[in-house]
């Protein structure tokens, strides 16, 4: 076989390889939106069968050989797109032949089944029915991390499944520096809470016209409909089946339209990036997100340096207005403005405001090591938890729904995967600057309703970039820095001094 046939079919086996995880996805999508209660025994064997062959497929002699022999014959020559293709199927080859596939099929299984106990236990406020599953979950996590392997931290390995690169030691200096400016921040705070009001969103809006008015907003920011869709799930996500096929969803407090309209906001700031991948490089490896905090930097930025500015609410009251006739007329842009973005220390991370949020992500990054250290057991979880609720965010919470059961992602098995929560939100402010130093225009461009200049540097500088780098090159070229909290703490400190009077 000459190099170039040799390439040919590897390229079509990464595209089958790409297809099956694209259908499992759609499998995993259905089973969050309009699966009945009943499907979930059958849908966790499905997806683990399939699972099964995606990792067979990958780690069979076929893939392996190829991918030696490019690598041995230098077959990407100085084309960035094969060398990513490479660089990028090494990595998800090398984490799947270290982990057995009885290994990988017991892990989706288990999850699979743990997301439904987790969701009647967080119904019925029940951490107990939750609780074995997530022992075992636990149990396959450390056998999981024990295989990809670390040099001196277990957790470097899980961490590393969301942000190639990261390790433990980086992260905690930047959650040192979050926490020893955010904590006293809002102890500043805490006297003051009652001078912002949030009044105009707490009243019951129907339902139907809180989801017309959510997709006009995103609509309007970019979001592309006729390559995507938006539904209700118990917990908000995004995922992608193309870059020509993303899904959304959101949920809504009949009482509070911010609920519905932030998690879509959030979610449609990553489904921008999923339909920002270049389609010429679909069923390849590089035609993906490189890394979690990536991604979330978009949601973030989109959910709260945009979506909670003068500016956006410049646009979007008049519509506010036409979308709920009479309920919003004596409301205006700075009224709303302070009501978007009222502190206030919460049970809930998905509700957080900004000074809070990166609290809530500490307390579970510290409880998860603690998990797969072994230092803290799954039973004395939910104590762990409110203590440290009290601890960080001065609240203990009433129940295990809005305490230890409120993410969905302990049950999935994504351990590793929140601090990626706080990469993103350091992020979202590190690009946005990044973006209107180039374009000082962006602010008045967003007051007119015009979120073309900043979605367009966003497309130019991250989105078409997609794998062709890796995570910290990436960051390095669109930052100069990788990632870092001072812009971040600079705008909340600004933000919030001016909002609150301090
Ligand atoms: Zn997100």
């Amino acid at each position: 076989m000459t190099t170039e046939a040799k390439w040919q079919r590897f390229m079509e086996l990464a595209g089958e390889l790409s297809d099956l995880s694209r259908a499992a996805a759609v499998l995993g999508w259905d089973q969050q939106t309009y699966m009945p209660p009943g499907g979930g025994e059958a849908r966790a064997q499905q997806r683990a069968t399939l699972q099964r062959v995606i990792h067979e497929r990958l780690t069979g002699a076929e893939v392996g050989e190829l991918l030696a022999d490019l690598e041995a014959q230098g077959a990407a020559g100085d084309d960035p797109f094969r060398k990513a293709v490479l660089r990028e199927t090494r990595r998800m080859y090398d984490q799947a032949v270290k982990i057995p596939a009885d290994l990988a099929a017991e892990f989706v299984r288990v999850t699979s089944v743990a997301m439904n106990a987790w969701a009647r236990a967080r119904e019925e406020g029940d951490f107990d029915l939750f609780r074995p599953h997530l022992e075992r979950i636990v149990e396959l996590t450390c056998e999981r991390a024990d295989a990809l392997g670390y040099t001196t931290d277990r957790y470097d390995a899980l961490l590393d499944l969301y942000e190639p690169g990261a390790t433990r030691d980086e992260v905690n200096r930047i959650f040192d520096g979050l926490r020893g400016t955010l904590i006293p921040l809002l102890h500043e705070l805490l006297p003051k809470l009652g001078e912002v009001d949030d009044g105009p969103f707490r009243r019951e809006l129907a339902r139907e016209s809180q989801m017309a008015f959510v997709n006009e907003v995103i609509a309007q920011i970019g979001f592309d409909y006729n390559r995507g869709r938006m539904d209700l799930s118990a917990h908000p996500f995004t995922i992608s089946f193309s870059p020509n096929d993303v899904r959304l969803t959101t949920r809504i407090d009949p009482n509070d339209l911010r609920m519905a309209l932030y998690s879509a906001i959030h979610e449609a700031g990553h489904g921008m990036y999923e339909q920002g991948i270049p389609a010429r490089w679909e069923r390849t490896p590089v035609g993906a997100v490189p890394s979690l905090g990536l991604h979330e930097s978009q949601s973030r930025m989109w959910e709260n340096v945009i979506g909670r500015s003068r500016e956006f609410w410049a646009f979007f009251l008049p519509k506010l207005r036409q979308a709920f006739p009479g309920e919003f007329d004596g409301v205006d842009v700075d009224a709303v403005y302070r009501a978007v973005n009222r502190v206030e220390p919460s049970y809930i991370r998905t509700e957080a405001d900004e000074v809070t949020y990166n609290l809530h992500i500490m307390i579970r990054y510290e409880l998860e090591q603690a998990l797969v250290d072994g230092s803290l057991a799954v039973a004395d979880l939910p104590g762990a938890w409110d203590a440290k609720m009290e601890e960080y965010l001065t609240v203990r919470p009433r129940s295990v729904r809005e305490g230890v059961l409120q993410d969905v992602h302990w049950s999935m098995g994504s351990i590793g995967y929140f601090p990626t929560y706080s990469l993103g939100t350091i992020l979202a402010v590190q690009l946005f600057e990044a973006a209107c130093k180039e374009h000082p225009e962006i602010p008045s461009e967003i007051a007119a309703g015009n979120f073309e200049p900043v979605r367009h540097w966003m497309q130019r500088n991250v989105y078409d970039q997609a794998c062709l780098y890796t995570p910290k090159e990436l960051l390095e070229k669109v930052t100069g820095t990788g990632y870092d909290p001072e812009p971040y703490l600079a705008y909340i400190k600004g933000k919030y001094g001016e909002l609150y009077g301090l």
